[in-house]
């Protein structure tokens, strides 16, 4: 039987970006064009065409500005989830931080007409040993999975030694699923597959086969990318050249890679794939 791999997209703008914060302050965010539409009417397009479904983690603040985006994605059969309310990190907001900005953002999705949010992705994969009193939270607000863990090594996130496909957290408020983004050990080390810069940077057979070795496993992969990563006509930020290699780097390869994964494997949304996998009790 074929695995049901999971890929999901986090809906912010270019200019929500943590690695561009710099160049883009909160305050001039409603001043800024936007250019959601230039990366979602190709992510629907290719989903369509490939007949696979996703996730898609909103961020409240683009769910109150483009409601019609949430129901496109809802007519199109995918998940709606929380992405949190205006991408602040989980240690800046603190517990409390944390319980209003979930719920500020799950009021906003049901406006668009959306359920209530299901599953979460913290902004920045900030969900690490630190906040881990996050799920706490999300257990008791109802979530039945998150997806927040990077199970890397990396200065900022992640969790290096976390489990790295799906598992059962629990916690005094209820148990939920963890599904990290896929990661691939090489040199015993484990590194990001899943998406992001990697994705664009490494070659497509290494992205492919690190899907394949998951699915040989019986073991759904977990894939993430952004609208923003479709779109290579993006207004240029002038930052360091690290900051703007991480961003800018194969902007071009996005849609035929994620199209050549379309075609090999099958996709769903992070909820179905836990359902199908057994991890989460189907509702
Ligand atoms: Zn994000």
């Amino acid at each position: 039987m074929s695995v049901l791999h999971a890929i999901s997209f986090d809906v912010e703008e270019y200019y929500q970006v943590a690695n561009l914060r710099q160049n883009f302050p909160k305050a001039d965010w409603d001043a800024i064009p936007s250019r959601l539409s230039i990366g979602m009417e190709r992510i629907l397009g290719a989903l369509e065409k490939h007949n696979a479904r996703a996730t898609f983690f909103f961020l409240g603040w683009i769910a109150e500005r483009h409601p019609d985006w949430v129901q496109r994605c809802l007519e199109a059969g995918h998940e709606v989830a929380s992405h949190g309310y205006d991408h602040d990190f989980l240690w800046d907001l603190g517990p409390e931080g944390v319980e209003s900005d979930l719920e500020r953002t799950e009021q906003v999705l049901v406006a668009a007409g959306a359920p209530k949010p299901t599953g979460f992705r913290a902004s920045t994969f900030t969900l690490t040993r630190e906040t881990f009193w996050a799920m706490d939270i999300l257990a008791r607000r109802g979530y039945r999975y998150d997806s927040s863990v990077h199970p890397v090594r990396h200065p900022t996130y992640g969790i290096r030694d976390f489990e790295p496909s799906p598992s059962l957290v629990k916690t005094k408020e209820g148990d939920l699923v963890e599904f990290p983004v896929s990661t691939r050990k090489i040199f015993g080390r484990n590194f990001p597959v899943g998406g992001g810069g990697y994705f664009r940077l490494y070659p497509g057979a290494l992205i492919r086969s690190s899907v394949a070795n998951l699915e040989a496993r019986g073991r759904p992969a977990c894939l993430y990318l952004h609208p923003w990563e479709f779109d290579p006509e993006q207004p240029r930020a002038k930052t360091s050249a690290t900051k703007a290699f991480r961003h800018y780097v194969g902007l071009n390869k996005t849609l035929p890679r994620l199209e050549a994964l379309l075609a090999q494997f099958q996709f769903v949304g992070l909820e179905e794939a836990l359902e199908e996998s057994g991890d989460l009790r189907r509702r």
